[in-house]
């Protein structure tokens, strides 16, 4: 991409409102814009974030065998009466009235509908499991948006949705999103800490918030340090086979937010082994057994030939709120550092003479064979000054910048920085390209 033919509102001053890195940055580096409070606009910048995230959050979803779909944003209250959370929902629900005077609502969340179109498709639990998932907008009126796109009232989650004939093939279920929603976070380099959380009435230990610490997070967490150094399940899990192994190495050390938190249990980690720190929710997962399937007569035949009500679980990822995680874990004081799977464009070719037939010439060429590595470029080719293009691209932070310039081309040399370390080293042009292009595959492979 040419930077002239972009769109790219940077903001020179630091927005009064934004509070935290992530939401100065992103309004800063021209990612999104406010509308109304906490509904935002996702400009192009923002928007390649955002599209790179979900796409993360999707392979992950199909490697685990849960199958993608998409419901609408509006639904009607109908479903949630059965449910009987119309009343109870309160006032985060967003209730719309529509010209012939029926009560629609813009979806916070799915179980109702989704348990609606699974009552009406499966009959047997020979069809059983199923896992559906969809990547959409959800609208909560929350009381205090604030943060950015951390707490939006528009938002964008994935939400997956279980379906199983008994509750131990529900934990079944229940593991595979586990496993898959460690190894989503940390394809993204974050390291997300699953942690204990609140069952409601049904019970048990089937709840976990997945934890990205950080000091501007919204929940007080407490955790083993050990936690701190887990390494995510690899690429090949076999995700019928038996998981425990996995969920236990990233649940047997103590690790809660603030409702679930045992201060007696904490206290007996050596005192030094104690990390109390604050955190961002990226993720929840939960079983909730029949209580969907039983108000809304979701059955399936067993295999006596009665009929069960099914066991569900519903598993949500904050897709856009990660985009904000992630740069409260990635930035400095110049702007964003992108880990590259999910940086806007990997690398920042700049030109430091526009209008120089030998500098134009030689950032064309890398650009062209970047772009043909299938590396993605984005190219400063207009004429503002060198300072201001070296801010620039440090504020969108890409994590690789090549430079051009009069002095290096002399000598036939590009310079190289990598954003993440400030390193920069001088590289004759081809070795840069190839240098470059090596990185950025090395950070992309999924193992
Ligand atoms: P929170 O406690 O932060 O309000 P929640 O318990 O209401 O979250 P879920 O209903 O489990 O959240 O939604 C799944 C995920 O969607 C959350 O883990 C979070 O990452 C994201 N999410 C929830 N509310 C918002 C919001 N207002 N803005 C952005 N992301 C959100
Ligand atoms: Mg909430």
């Amino acid at each position: 991409m040419y930077l002239s033919k972009f769109y790219l509102p940077l903001m020179k001053e630091t927005p009064a409102e934004a509070q935290i890195a992530s939401h100065r940055f992103m309004l800063r580096a021209g990612m999104v814009r406010q509308e109304s409070a906490g509904i935002y606009s996702w400009l192009p910048l923002g928007h390649r974030v955002l599209k790179k995230i979900e796409q993360i959050v999707r392979e992950e979803q199909d490697r685990a065998g849960a199958v993608e779909m998409l419901m609408p944003t509006i639904q009607s209250a109908d479903l949630w009466k059965e449910s009987e959370r119309y009343d109870a929902y309160g006032k985060e629900m967003l209730r719309i009235t529509d010209r012939h005077g029926r009560e629609m609502l813009y979806g916070p969340t799915n179980e109702e509908m989704i348990t609606a179109i699974f009552r009406s498709g499966v009959r047997s639990y020979k069809e059983l499991p199923k896992m559906l998932y969809h990547i959409q907008w959800k609208f909560r009126d929350e009381v205090r948006p604030r943060f950015g796109v951390m707490r939006g009232r528009e938002f964008l989650m994935k939400d997956t949705y279980s379906f199983d004939l008994t509750a131990d093939a529900a934990r079944q279920s229940y593991y595979k999103m586990f496993i898959a929603y460690l190894r989503t976070f940390a394809r993204m380099g974050l390291r997300s800490i699953p942690m204990k959380a609140e069952t409601g009435p049904i019970g048990g230990d089937l709840s976990h918030e997945f934890i990205v610490l950080a000091e501007t997070g919204e929940s007080e967490v407490f955790c083993h340090r050990d936690l701190l150094r887990k390494t995510m399940p690899p690429a090949n899990v076999d995700f019928d086979g038996n998981l425990e192994s996995y969920v236990n190495e990233h649940t047997s050390l103590y690790a809660a937010t603030e409702e679930m938190h045992d201060k007696e249990a904490f206290e007996k980690i050596p005192e030094e082994a104690r990390v109390s720190a604050r955190g961002i929710e990226v993720g929840h997962i939960f079983f909730f057994g029949t209580k969907y399937s039983k108000a809304m007569k979701a059955n399936v035949l067993g295999a006596e030939g009665k009929e069960v009500p099914v066991e569900m679980g519903s598993y949500g990822i904050g897709v856009s709120r990660l985009t904000g995680a992630l740069i409260e874990a990635y930035h400095d004081e110049q702007g964003c550092k992108w880990p590259v799977p999910v940086a806007p464009f990997h690398v920042g070719l700049l030109n430091l003479k526009v209008g120089d037939e030998k500098i134009d010439a030689a950032c064309a060429g890398i650009y062209r064979q970047l772009e043909a590595a299938g590396v993605e470029v984005l190219y400063d080719d207009t004429r503002a000054r060198p300072g201001e293009k070296f801010a620039r691209m440090d504020l969108i932070g890409l994590p690789w910048q090549i430079t051009i310039g009069p002095r290096g081309l002399g000598n036939g040399l590009a310079e190289v920085k990598n954003r993440h370390t400030g390193q920069k080293q001088e590289l004759p042009l081809q070795e840069a390209v190839g240098f470059v292009t090596r990185q950025v595959k090395d950070a992309l492979k999924v193992v």
